[in-house]
């Protein structure tokens, strides 16, 4: 297969980074299929979709034809058989392993023999997902960043079996997305999260030790280190479950102590405090 043989892009998930991947995809010109468990998951991420794409028309960076021919190559799905059509797919469903693999063995049962099955995972090792399949060869992982239109990288992460032809048209396609790919080999975390989440960790660690309120962690990674958001911030935008299933994925992947997660992440995580999008995490949202 070669890049332009890629016409139609499943994408399974139509959460924050779900949505983010089906808008950057139909706007490359690709036909997208958007798949989630239920009509109205499916609903709220095209809702999402079309606030952005409203937003930029409004700012004079889209023009309106552009939005609704956009909008209009995104097909709502909530049938993995949709994805029979597929010739590239990539996964965002939640970050749970079990869950990460029956949606492969399923997407391998549907997919066409050439599709390639890629997974957005933060941080659950490919090969482990690859070895779900009959295809291992094809399956990649394809790390896109929060906001996804917005973030510039694409961490393309090949598992053992990768293959160079896999490769290489994921990484094309990342670019044809407009986003710049950086590669990574399959370790817990690849290198994003391996290097980002621990010190997420850490600055949860400095709330739970009381070295600082969140405001002042915040303001101390931000004027000090130029970060441009702070960590709690950003733990909230990613989602704190997610943030501690990498956590997990890094700690049981090493079996080191140093990625325990903060027992205070855990009991966020347990109230539902999950960040934005239940509306309190480390803050409150309206
Ligand atoms: P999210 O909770 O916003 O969305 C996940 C979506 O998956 C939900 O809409 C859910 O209904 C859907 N889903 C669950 N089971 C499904 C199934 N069997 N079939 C189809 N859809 C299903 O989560 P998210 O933040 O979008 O994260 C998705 C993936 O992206 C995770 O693997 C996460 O680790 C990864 N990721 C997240 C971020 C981030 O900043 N949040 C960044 C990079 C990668």
């Amino acid at each position: 297969m070669k890049i332009d043989d890629i016409k139609t892009f499943g994408v399974i998930g139509a959460g924050q980074m779900g949505n983010g991947i089906a808008q950057v995809a139909a706007a490359s010109g690709l036909a997208v299929i958007m798949n989630d468990i239920k009509d109205e998951f499916v609903q709220r991420g095209l809702d999402n979709i079309k606030k952005l794409l409203t937003k930029a028309v409004d700012k004079g960076k889209l023009g309106a034809g552009d939005k609704d021919a956009i909008l209009g190559r995104i097909r709502p799905s909530v049938s993995i058989s949709d994805m029979a059509d597929a010739d590239f797919v990539v996964e965002a469903a939640v970050e749970r392993e079990d869950l990460k693999f029956k949606i492969f063995e399923n997407l391998d049962e549907t997919c066409p023999a050439h599709a390639i099955l890629s997974t957005n995972t933060s941080s659950i090792p490919i090969g482990r997902i690859a070895a779900r399949t009959r295809r291992p060869e094809k399956v990649i992982g394809m790390h896109f960043m929060n906001p996804v239109p917005v973030m510039k990288l694409v961490e393309v992460i090949r598992g053992l079996a990768t293959s160079d032809d896999t490769f290489q048209l994921t990484w094309e396609l990342s670019k044809k997305f407009g986003k710049t790919p950086a590669e990574a080999n399959d370790y817990p975390g690849f290198i994003a999260n391996r290097i980002l989440m621990p010190m997420i960790n850490e600055a949860v660690f400095c709330l739970y030790q009381s070295v600082g309120r969140p405001e002042d962690i915040d303001t101390v990674m931000k004027l000090g280190m130029n970060h441009p958001m702070g960590p709690l911030a950003l733990a909230d935008l990613i989602g704190l479950d997610t943030c501690l299933a990498i956590m997990e994925t890094l700690h049981d992947g090493f079996k080191d102590s140093k990625y325990r997660p903060c027992p205070l992440l855990r009991k966020y995580v347990e109230a539902g405090w999950l960040g934005r999008k239940t509306g309190r995490g480390f803050y409150k949202y309206e």
